[in-house]
């Protein structure tokens, strides 16, 4: 049997038109011979019926802020309602097939509410499955505790089921489907003149993926990449190839940068005060520190601005004095081989400065440099990046 998985995202289940696409590459996968395990998201973004936020909107308009473990009951839903459509859809075409919670598909976490990690994997139901002819269409994005509480795997983590997933049943491949032809030089949201990258490694998508390409969660790249199953991310609207991922051969045809990725909503604060025990104080709160400088008198770093209330209630608590500027963005570029290459640091500065961008901060790692700028000044950013860099 060669078992491989098929994950479709929130674009790929919306609709009717678009619900018959996916049903046609289940179908492909079955006439060339493999048993596919389909993976699937809530249907739609925010404004659909049964879309993630949706959900989240209607029931803190009718009742209020809700606990962890309601909001994770909450969010299985819309990931249940997508895998039961399916499942029903192919059983009505004569191909038999069963809808799966991701406890029932064997995905066993902590209790760590909405941010849930995994502890084992029992992927008996499913196999016994597919040894019954039966295609199994699973809910995405949950799994369960060992106490049989529903558990959710942090936002854009259908991804993560179907690598989880994958490798619990040692998958041939990981196909994930989306709304693009595969992984771009930039989010083509923002950039006009990206271009697709037929083939990564695990490590580029990796970083790309943790500096806020949303294209796929770096969670998913983390569980296939450590049982060296391939991840190949393609279109469920085009027959393109899409996107091949796995282990760096070092013989793919690359430029030094691959590709210039983005995050939005970040807030920089400026803090009066350099001491670690307040440094200690944040992240008890649990409030994520992006980028960071510290210096004898002073720390600067930046934050996600959903968690700016906790922090600046944090900081008054604290008789902090800070300043901060919001509305930032932070650009990366990612290149596997920009590691100990000069004067990368400068040609970014030079492209930045020419359209007159600000530079409010920087960071880097072995296949990283990034920079927090104004959020109104991305779009130019990115464009001239990519021409710079010339991708
Ligand atoms: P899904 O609902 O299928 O999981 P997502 O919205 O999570 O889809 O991810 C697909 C989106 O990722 C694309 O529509 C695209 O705008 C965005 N994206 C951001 N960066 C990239 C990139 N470098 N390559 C491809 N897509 C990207
Ligand atoms: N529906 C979930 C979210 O919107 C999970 C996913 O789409 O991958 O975050
Ligand atoms: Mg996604």
């Amino acid at each position: 049997m060669k078992i491989i998985i098929q994950k479709f995202g929130g674009t790929s289940v919306a609709t009717e038109q678009s619900r018959l696409c996916v049903i046609a590459k289940i179908l492909n996968a079955i006439k060339s011979d493999f048993t596919p395990i389909v993976v699937v998201s809530a249907m739609g973004r925010l404004g659909s019926p049964y879309a993630t936020d949706t959900l989240l909107n209607f029931v803190e308009e009718a009742a209020g802020k809700m606990t962890l473990h309601e909001t994770d009951m909450l969010l299985s839903c819309g990931e249940l309602i997508s895998a039961v459509t399916i499942a029903t859809m192919l059983n009505n075409q004569g191909i038999q097939s069963q809808a799966f919670t991701g406890g029932q598909a064997g995905i066993i976490t902590d209790n760590n509410h909405t941010e849930a990690e995994l502890l084992r994997t029992k992927p008996k139901k499913l196999l016994e499955a597919l040894d019954n002819g039966i295609i199994p269409i699973v809910a995405g994005f949950q799994g369960i505790t060992i106490n049989g509480e529903i558990t959710t795997l942090g936002r854009g983590g259908s991804d993560t089921s179907a690598s989880i997933i994958g490798v619990s049943v040692q998958a041939e491949r990981i196909e994930i489907y989306t709304d693009v032809d595969g992984i771009m030089t930039a989010d083509p949201r923002v950039c006009s003149r990206v271009h697709k990258v037929n083939k990564l490694s695990y490590n580029e998508v990796f970083q790309m993926a943790d500096s806020g390409a949303k294209v796929i969660h770096p969670r998913a790249v983390e569980y296939a990449m450590r049982s060296d199953i391939p991840l190949i991310i393609k279109n469920t609207f085009s027959d393109d190839e899409g996107s091949a991922i796995m282990r760096s051969t070092f013989n793919f045809i690359h430029k030094m940068v691959t590709a210039i990725v983005h995050r939005l909503d970040r807030v920089q604060y400026s803090l009066e005060h350099s001491s670690v025990r307040l440094l200690a104080a944040i992240a008890n709160k649990n409030i994520s520190i992006d980028l960071i400088n510290i210096f004898p008198n002073r720390i600067l770093f930046t934050i996600d601005s959903k968690n700016q209330i906790k922090l600046e209630e944090l900081l008054k608590e604290e008789n902090c004095q800070f300043s901060k500027i919001d509305n930032c963005a932070k650009v990366t570029v990612v290149g596997e081989s920009i590691t100990g290459v000069p004067g990368i640091m400068a040609r970014i500065a030079t492209t930045l400065a020419k359209q007159d961008i600000r530079i409010l901060q920087t960071a880097d790692s072995l296949t990283t440099i990034s920079c927090l700028i104004k959020e109104e000044e991305l779009p130019r950013a990115i464009n001239s990046l990519h021409e710079e860099f010339d991708l």
